[in-house]
């Protein structure tokens, strides 16, 4: 399988080379070429999320050296479950993706993509691959996570000092030599431009880098396969199309779905719940897709304008008028998201985090209208990473689960920095020497 540009303007590459790449020449973003197709009979022996994983991407990693390896990735990324876990109403269903050592759904992408790049960058290579990551929470931890102690790899993470919660800081902040916590002086986009700047112009020595963003491919592949694995289990209990509502920032996590629907699992409809960041609630209402500054909302990991993958999903349906008929997306404010806190206790038996409360808040929408059909709202992380919102909420502090726990407890260490790339070049050579 070769990797093309969604702009059209670069040559088509192997896996391994787009992987490395992160953003092809041209400016687009890699997709595959063609999108194998599948039926829910060939992943009939096919029992676990590994296994699924598996033959899933066989197809996308054919012909590249990936591809031998592709059993050992799996194992990595998928050791960690994704349970589909009936609700309280009939035909609601919530997929837990919060069950990896940060507690977000990001934990699969990041420990896939550090296995694959554990296996191309390998071989008695002296000077480290630097990662380099802009978080405005749940990515940075994720990615630290996946590479911490791995010999070969150091993890530069930057963040805006003050925007993220203090759980998220400490996620950040708790893991060994090879990962450097750098708190910026500035908003998440100061950090992005930093990481961009870093990429195009290196620091002047020969120091490598590559990036764990959002658009990289290594990221959004295994993002197919737990809704894979969850539709295959619903279809073989039940026969029936699952539905999914997916909260959405920039779009990775949803796009593994709707690639996942293309390939031929048994996923019905696709809905986004956005939090008031409403660039792509008001596209899917007609209007022209009008990107625009992030603002802060109570989801902070959502809090987008200008979601980054948008570009893919263009590029996947090809028009405007097909897009919108494949997918729907609606704008939940921090009122909304509030209330479905506040009244989940009774309702669910259980409290949502933020992002997953705007998914909440879309299923109640679809019961309201009459519509009985089979829908999980994704759940993309524990509320117990934003412990201070639930508890101004609900006045309930949320328990952290065992891995988020393990974080907690050790000691945090991070560096202060101005949002300059200048001074943050000058911090890279130094670490290097
Ligand atoms: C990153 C994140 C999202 C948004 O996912 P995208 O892939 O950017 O759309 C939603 N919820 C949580 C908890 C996240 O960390």
């Amino acid at each position: 399988m070769n990797y093309l540009s969604t702009r059209g303007r670069a040559p088509e590459e192997s896996l391994s080379s787009a992987l490395l790449a992160g953003l092809a020449p041209d400016g687009g973003l890699y997709m595959p070429v063609r999108l194998p197709v599948m039926e829910p009979g060939d992943f009939a022996d096919c029992h676990d999320m590994t296994a699924v994983g598996e033959r899933l991407l066989q197809a996308f990693f054919e012909g590249d050296a990936l591809e031998p390896h592709l059993p050992e990735i799996c194992e990595q990324a998928f050791a960690v479950s994704a349970p589909l876990v009936p609700m309280r109403g009939p035909g609601d269903y919530c997929l837990e993706l919060f069950h990896g050592p940060t507690a977000a759904f990001k934990d699969f992408a990041a420990r896939f993509l550090a296995a694959c790049l554990a296996v191309l960058h390998d071989g008695g290579d002296t000077d480290p691959l630097n990662i380099l990551v802009a978080t405005s929470g749940d990515t940075g931890s994720a990615v630290a996570s996946a590479f911490d102690g791995r010999s070969g790899f150091r993890v530069i993470i930057l963040y805006p000092d003050g925007g993220v919660s203090s759980r998220q800081a400490h996620c950040l902040e708790c893991w060994g030599e090879n990962v450097h916590a750098f708190r910026v002086a500035g908003s998440f986009d100061d950090c992005q431009k930093m990481v961009k700047t870093i990429l195009a112009e290196g620091v002047g020595r020969p120091v490598r880098f590559t990036s764990a963003n959002s658009i990289s491919l290594g990221r959004l592949l295994p993002q197919l396969v737990y809704y894979a694995e969850a539709a295959l289990t619903h279809w073989r209990a039940c026969g029936r199309r699952l539905n999914f509502i997916v909260p959405a920032g920039n779009l990775g996590n949803a796009l593994g779905c709707v690639m996942a629907r293309r390939t031929g699992l048994p996923i019905g409809d696709i809905h986004l719940a956005c939090n008031a960041n409403a660039t792509l609630p008001d596209y899917f209402a007609g209007q022209a897709y009008h990107p625009r500054p992030g603002q802060r909302t109570l989801a902070n990991a959502m809090d987008v304008g200008a979601p980054s993958n948008f570009e893919r999903l263009r590029h996947l349906y090809g028009s405007d008028e097909r897009l919108r008929q494949s997918v729907s997306a609606n704008s939940v404010d921090d009122e909304g998201i509030a209330s479905v806190i506040r009244n989940a206790p009774d309702r669910y038996g259980w409290i949502p985090c933020p992002h997953t409360a705007c998914a909440l808040q879309a299923l109640e929408m679809f019961r309201d209208k009459g519509d009985d059909r089979d829908w999980a709202v994704v759940a993309t992380a524990h509320a117990a990473k934003f412990d201070e919102i639930i508890q101004n909420i609900t006045g309930r502090r949320p328990t952290p689960p065992p891995g988020l726990a393990d974080c907690l407890e050790r000691p945090r260490r991070w560096e202060h920095i101005a949002a300059d790339s200048g001074q943050l070049k000058q911090r890279l050579r130094d670490l290097h020497t």
